[in-house]
């Protein structure tokens, strides 16, 4: 039989799904995007406009493609069960989403694992709270399970009554709130790799990540002064979650590097993430080429790094006034290094808006590049 095009179907309008575009045009590949409003970030690539959340609306758009992935993890499990009992192909499959749709149902999993997490309880009420927090050195990290992003849904907590308004509405929350011992962390890190449905698994080098009030600010790539065992540890786990619970496409593995040396694992991503952005001029195959190659079971790329050193730094918006079409001239005249990625969003202050990669031998010159350059594309 003749092969047809392979028809990628991408749920969610975003700056994930605009960034597989490029890829998909090179490989020869259809992407279709659901997203949720008309002039998304993957406006290029949209062919539907339409609410996620309604079965009927997903199962229009499934008809249409060969495999169904994403741009976020929102899709309600219940409409994911339905594609798939329709004989939809969903990558990554719904009992993997499962686990990075909540935050309490991961930690059960990856402690069934044995994999390295944080000290952990699940908070039904004030006194377990309470419990939790004197056993933890006076002080927790409460997070509602389901709906937080770039830090909403995560508060420190010294006692429940900082969680009064949370524990009077656990409903909202699914019934339960994560509580989490406060790790010591001398820097955060993350791990990006990427597995198909038929087994085939390649990791990215570790990086490190740098947050500013809870949204990632700038990513290094690989982590610096990494040692060999470390990289091999961080890689084997990434392999461990994302066999263990099937994980197709991309899988980010958020972790944090306490003082005391440990490694632990903060949140899980399955699909490309900002902390992989660095691998589009980084990497011989960046994260949106290899999610593509993997929901759709082909040969993965591989993830050897193009420079020895990648830094990425978030257009983060100053206010609702950026345009970056005012300084773009400017921005690529005082920064020819520099590649630039806006993501034709709206500005908002704090919002990711586009990034900035420069790759180059030095870290610190890639770092003070690419900040260069978006101070120029922010300020003007
Ligand atoms: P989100 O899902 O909103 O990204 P995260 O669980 O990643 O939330 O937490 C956001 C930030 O809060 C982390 O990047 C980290 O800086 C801090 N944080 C989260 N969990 C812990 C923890 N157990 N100990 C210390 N800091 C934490």
């Amino acid at each position: 039989m003749t092969k047809q095009t392979p028809r990628v179907g991408v749920i969610g309008g975003g700056q994930l799904a605009r960034m597989m575009t490029p890829p998909a045009i090179n490989l020869g590949l259809q992407i279709k995007v659901l997203a949720e409003a008309a002039g998304s970030s993957a406006e290029l690539a949209t062919t539907m406009v339409g609410d996620y959340n309604q079965l009927d609306v997903v199962r229009e758009f499934a008809r249409t493609v060969d495999v169904i992935t994403f741009d976020h993890e929102h899709v309600p499990l219940a409409v994911l069960r339905a594609l798939e009992a329709d004989g939809v192909n969903v990558q990554p499959p719904s009992k993997a989403l499962a686990f990075a749709q909540n935050k309490l149902h991961m930690r059960q999993q990856l402690g069934e694992l044995g994999l390295p997490m944080p000290a952990w309880a699940e908070i039904h009420d004030a006194a377990s709270l309470d419990d939790f927090i004197a056993a933890n050195g006076g002080v927790a990290i409460l997070k509602t399970p389901i709906g937080g992003y770039d830090g909403k849904g995560v508060r420190v907590v010294r006692s429940s009554v900082d969680a009064k308004d949370w524990l009077e509405n656990l409903a909202d929350f699914g019934g339960s709130l994560l509580a989490e011992e406060k790790v010591d962390f001398v820097r955060e890190l993350a791990q990006l790799s990427a597995r198909t449905p038929g087994g085939e698994f390649k990791a990215w080098p570790l990086v490190e990540t740098i947050q500013e009030n809870g949204v990632c600010s700038a990513v290094m790539a690989p982590a610096p002064a990494a040692s060999a065992e470390t990289l091999a540890a961080t890689a084997d786990i990434a392999k461990r979650v994302a066999e263990a619970l099937g994980v197709t496409g991309v899988l980010a593995v958020e972790m944090f590097e306490a003082r005391d040396g440990r490694i632990v694992i903060n949140e899980l991503a399955m699909r490309p993430h900002n902390s992989g952005h660095f691998s589009i001029e980084g990497s011989v195959t960046s994260q949106f080429e290899q999610h593509l190659r993997a929901v759709l079971d082909l040969p993965l790329g591989s993830t050897a790094p193009r420079a020895a050193h990648s830094v990425m730094v978030n257009l983060l918006g100053v206010d609702d006034k950026n345009n970056f079409v005012q300084a773009l001239d400017k921005a690529l005249q005082s920064h020819p290094d520099a590649k630039v990625h806006t993501y034709g969003k709206g500005a908002r202050a704090g919002r990711k808006m586009g990034h900035i990669t420069v790759v180059s031998d030095s870290a610190e010159h890639a770092l003070a590049e690419a900040r260069g350059a978006a101070a120029v594309l922010l300020r003007g």
